[in-house]
């Protein structure tokens, strides 16, 4: 299109390098082709600007990484507590109920979770009639927590393995054993992996184990407490090892108060941020 304005102005032949405009169609052409090298022009200006920024924004962050050391955990939990406030562990949930709870809230909001939740608690009298329930009219019951016929047919499996294995619906059991057993049992169960395990484990069982879900999974990973290219599964230990058994409650609702408020996945809000001064992330 440019082109063709262009091809309007015809060259003088004067030899004095101007253009001849005799009559308004050529006018026009000028006037629009000037109009169009001054928006080329603006737009060329803007892109390489944005460039400039971008690669000032990344040398930024990877200066950063260079001088920042590691940053210790304990440094993260004293100020995520300044932050937040202190947070008391009361193991004391029922660990039926977490770990149902917990299959339930894979791959949808707490929303929805807890509304399939309460659906499934009003609509059977207890973990027996739902494990003698069939799958169908349990998909019905919790259908608003999303994929509700996978989620029914698993629920079934667990509580039916429970049943046969432990006498009754019950993982009392599991408070008399070490954290390692406890885990091992609980991830032999169908569709049970380490982050609902380890949910059992702390909220329940009264046992140290961290559940890492994405928010905890992002934020470690700008604080440089894991390397960027380690998987959801390992994070889980290497954290888990760096933290004071007695904190790990606490680390685990504050990291993801902070990863929804202020570390958020887009546009973290670096400026609010109580670790902004030892992130080796931070845009501030
Ligand atoms: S400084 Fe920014 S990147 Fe680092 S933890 Fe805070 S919000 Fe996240």
């Amino acid at each position: 299109m440019f082109h063709i304005f262009v091809c309007h102005c015809e060259p003088d032949t004067s030899g004095r390098g101007n253009l001849r405009l005799n009559s308004p169609a050529k006018v026009a052409s000028a006037l629009l082709c000037l109009a169009m090298t001054s928006v080329l022009q603006s737009l060329a200006m803007t892109v390489r600007s944005l460039a400039r920024t971008q690669n000032k924004a990344s040398l930024h962050q990877q200066v950063r990484h260079d001088i920042f050391e590691p940053m210790a955990i304990e440094e993260v939990i004293e100020l995520l507590e300044q932050e937040y406030g202190p947070k008391e562990w009361q193991p004391d949930r029922d660990p039926i109920d977490v770990l149902i709870g917990t299959i339930l809230s894979q791959n949808t909001s707490d929303a929805n979770s807890g509304r399939a939740f309460a659906s499934l608690k009003a609509s059977f009298a207890s973990w027996e009639a739902v494990a003698s329930a069939p799958t169908e009219h349990i998909a019905g019951v919790i259908k608003s927590g999303g994929l509700s016929q996978i989620k029914a047919a698993r629920i079934k499996q667990v509580l039916e393995q429970i049943e046969k294995e432990q006498g009754r619906i019950s993982l009392d059991s599991l408070k008399s054993k070490t954290m390692a057993e406890a885990e091992t049992y609980l991830m032999r169960l169908p569709g049970v992996g380490h982050k609902t395990a380890s949910c059992v484990l702390l909220f329940s069982l009264g046992k140290p184990s961290l559940p890492v879900d994405t928010h905890i999974f992002r934020v470690a990973k700008r604080l440089g407490l894991i390397d960027s290219k380690v998987s959801i599964e390992k994070a889980h230990s290497l954290l888990q090892e760096q933290i004071p058994p007695a904190k790990v409650y606490q680390f685990h609702i504050h990291m993801i108060e902070h990863g929804r408020k202020i570390c958020r996945a887009r546009q973290p809000r670096c400026h609010r941020c109580i670790l902004r001064g030892v992130c080796p992330s931070s845009l501030c």
